[in-house]
């Protein structure tokens, strides 16, 4: 969204929110200006006065939820599936998101939209700060497979360009932890299962 667009569009209501001040303001603009100031300046003070005085009265968001998309998972005023592929992508690999509990209530969630772009069975979440062989045993397998890699920064990762161009086999599958970087980190080191997988970045 962007205010200062709207606001500038003379005949936008917008614009003239919150409406007695930022008149006020133009007119000290144009007092200052010496009252000739050209129409655009006194519409640019105007629309300033608006978009600042404007932010103060704008509408708290409520705090309850408010209904969502069931497929990119963002608010339905904000459902981005028009920007979408129709079809999922054909992709040849399969991705593994590790995604920390935190990561999933946040607002500007970005798994769900590549998951709405990929074929269900190429993308799987797994959520969680903990992983081991018991209770994870499909992901266990995955993380023991030769062809199975991991995007995670470091000295020993290599690049996954690169590393897809020398070696002789294609990933399989690509481990993708999602989260900030301390709680990526607190993942990729103390679950020993994603220490396996060749780590490329
Ligand atoms: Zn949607």
């Amino acid at each position: 969204m962007e205010p200062q667009k709207e606001a500038q569009t003379p005949r936008d209501p917008v614009a003239r929110l919150p409406g007695a001040s930022s008149s006020q303001k133009a007119d000290e603009e144009e007092r200052r200006e010496g009252g000739s100031a050209p129409a655009a300046t006194a519409l640019d003070a105007e629309a300033d006065g608006a978009s600042a005085d404007g932010l103060w009265e704008l509408p708290v968001e409520p705090a309850e939820r408010r209904p969502e998309c069931s497929r990119c998972s963002r608010p339905q005023k904000v459902c981005l599936c028009p920007f979408l592929p129709v079809h999922p992508l054909h992709i040849s690999t399969h991705l593994y998101i590790i995604q920390h509990p935190a990561e999933e209530n946040k607002v500007l969630r970005t798994v769900p939209l590549l998951a709405a772009c990929l074929p269900q069975d190429k993308c799987k979440v797994k959520i969680g700060r903990r992983f081991s062989e018991e209770r994870d045993p499909e992901l266990s397998t995955v993380c023991q497979k030769s062809d199975t890699l991991i995007l995670y920064p470091g000295a020993d990762a290599a690049n996954l360009e690169e590393f897809i161009l020398d070696s002789p086999i294609y990933p399989s599958t690509i481990i993708i932890i999602d989260g900030t970087w301390s709680q990526a980190k607190d993942i990729f080191y103390k679950n020993s299962l994603f220490r396996l997988p060749k780590q490329v970045n």
